[in-house]
């Protein structure tokens, strides 16, 4: 069953870390080994997993994601979020962790990051738990 997680975003561009949240509805799922999809139905908003011990290192990429895509940069598309789009792409819409003995098998330093491109908005985040 695929289980939502519910995230409302403070600013335009902010990196939410959800890693608590997917975790607890891998404990509610049941399963003990397997796999676990994390997937953002939104084309301005992403997920990533990297550091998240140092807080540094989410503003560090964030910081790096608006220099490369300026926010006005002659973009087509009328809505005048490109820049969003953009580094949704980069940044990709999914990830997967491996589930064992009921945990998130995530590296030590690791942790699954919901990433707003063009909020403030209400958004929501599909979980997918399969195994046995
Ligand atoms: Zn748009």
């Amino acid at each position: 069953m695929t289980k939502n997680i519910n995230v409302k975003t403070g600013s335009r561009t902010e990196f939410v870390n959800i890693t608590l949240d997917v975790q607890k509805l891998v404990k509610e799922s049941g399963i003990k080994n397997g796999v676990c999809y994390v997937y953002v139905p939104h084309t301005t908003a992403g997920v990533t997993i990297n550091e998240g011990a140092d807080p540094s290192v989410v503003q560090d990429i964030q910081n790096m994601l608006n220099k490369l895509i300026p926010h006005d940069a002659g973009y087509r598309h009328m809505e005048g979020n490109s820049d969003a789009h953009i580094k949704t792409s980069l940044v990709g819409s999914s990830g997967t962790v491996i589930i064992e003995g009921g945990k998130l098998l995530l590296g030590t330093w690791q942790a699954i990051f919901f990433c707003e491109f063009d909020g403030p908005r209400d958004r929501k985040i599909m979980v997918k738990a399969m195994g046995e």
